[in-house]
């Protein structure tokens, strides 16, 4: 018997979450099916995501799409409250810290001027200054430093998660555990168990696992799942108002409560990309951290840029995949001009946590009305994608 939903998301993440919710909410009447193949979550990113939030992005349309997701943040107890029961996401707000060597620090500089017209407010530091701030910091090889002065931090990514499929589901959205299989024909998208549905708009949000989706539906998206580790530190010593440090070599740390959470760059790129098939959330039950990655040498820069890692241990660690687009790095938000009952919202390259909100709202706008109405997120549709022109972030880190 074939079933029928106005809208189908293939993917309950914080992205179909996030567009479920703005759906439901703006057009209560609307029926909206999700379709999931992992009803706890466990390999998807959202359930393995570091949660920060940065407006330190190169594209303008990133730090829109961020200044909007910290705004939601704040206000998400009035968002996704359900009977006066409002979701603890633990929004912590302290910048982030991009370091730089003579070589980076040109274009650091250059960044910060051109972010100002955008709203984002950083302070430059030079390395006395930064020293004062920060005395458990290394600075003697450092020229600069920016550091995030407003709307920067980081939160409970799975609570978010967790809140907007509840909302959701409360204003009417249906979740359903199968996978989509291809998406060939709005009047007969198959899933797994052979159940096929008819629908008026379809979209992809299933993460890391889209470009396996969109090839099997005859569509063009280098959308591939991309390893990252996070290293759970414990360090003896206090290191006061820590912000997210990033470092010139490539590691980014943050405080976690009592810990420290600790990430690399993907130093041999195949490791990074270690699975390219939809399968995986067939076969995979776990993705395994990759703990060679600390291993003497990044011990080593870890230490030389805050000494007091030298005393460090590592209390565990976990892995999850970036939902990597190879070309550009940057989301792809919209129809395909030639199917245009098939949509995109996914390739978020390792910031969709905190682009959700705003992401998933522009998406919901389309498909209601046209077009985005309160974003401006164009530069992200697919057409690019079709005409192999990248739109490239080059603020991503690890
Ligand atoms: C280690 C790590 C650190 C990160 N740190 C940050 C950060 O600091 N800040 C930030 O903003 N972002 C961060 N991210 C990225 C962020 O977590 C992701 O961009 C975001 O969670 C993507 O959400 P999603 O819903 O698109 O994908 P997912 O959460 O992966 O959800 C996709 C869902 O689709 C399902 N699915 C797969 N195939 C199909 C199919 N064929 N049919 C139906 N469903 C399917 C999957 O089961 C999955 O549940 C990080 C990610 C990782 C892994």
């Amino acid at each position: 018997m074939q079933r029928a939903s106005e809208v189908l998301i293939a993917g309950a993440g914080v992205m179909g979450a996030a567009l479920a919710y703005w759906l439901t909410r703006l057009a209560p009447a609307l029926r909206v099916v999700l379709v999931e193949p992992d009803p706890g979550f466990s390999l998807a990113s959202s359930s393995r995501s570091a949660s920060s939030i940065r407006q330190q992005f190169s594209c303008p349309v990133n730090v829109e799409l961020s200044q909007f997701g910290f705004l939601f943040l704040r206000e998400a107890h009035a968002h996704l409250a359900i009977e006066g029961d409002a979701p603890q996401l633990s929004l912590h707000e302290a910048g982030y810290l991009y370091l730089a060597g003579e070589r980076q620090a040109d274009s650091l500089r250059a960044l910060a001027r051109e972010q100002v017209p955008l709203g984002v407010r950083t302070a430059l530091l030079g390395a006395a200054a930064l020293r004062e701030r920060f005395p458990w910091l290394c600075t003697h090889d450092l020229a600069l430093g920016r550091l995030g002065l407003e709307g920067e931090g980081w939160f409970d990514g799975p609570a978010l998660h967790r809140a907007l499929l509840a909302k959701a589901r409360k204003q009417g959205a249906q979740v359903v555990h199968d996978r989509v299989v291809h998406a060939h024909d709005p009047a007969q998208i198959a899933l797994a168990s052979g159940a096929v549905w008819r629908c008026e708009h379809f979209v992809c949000a299933a993460g890391a696992w889209s470009g396996a989706l969109a090839r099997a539906s005859g569509l063009r998206l280098e959308v591939q799942p991309s390893r990252r580790t996070v290293f759970v530190l414990s360090c003896p010593a206090a290191l006061p108002a820590m912000p997210l440090v990033i470092d010139p070599s490539g590691f980014w740390i943050r405080p976690e409560g009592r810990h420290f959470l600790l990430g690399f760059p993907p130093r041999d790129p195949a490791l990074g990309a270690a699975v390219t098939a939809a399968e995986t959330t067939e076969t995979e039950t776990t993705i395994e951290p990759q703990w060679q990655e600390l291993d003497e040498a990044s011990w080593a820069s870890l230490a030389h840029r805050i000494p007091a890692f030298a005393a460090m241990r590592i209390e565990s660690a976990w892995a999850g995949y970036y939902d990597m687009h190879l070309l550009d790095h940057n989301a792809v938000i919209g129809a395909h001009p030639q199917r245009p009952y098939f949509h995109f919202l996914c390739g978020f390259s390792g910031h969709g946590m905190q682009h959700a909100p705003g992401a998933a709202l522009a998406l919901a706008e389309q498909i209601l009305h046209g077009e985005s109405r309160s974003l401006e997120v164009s530069a992200l549709g697919y057409q690019r994608v079709l005409r192999a022109e990248p739109y490239l972030e080059r603020n991503v880190i690890g």
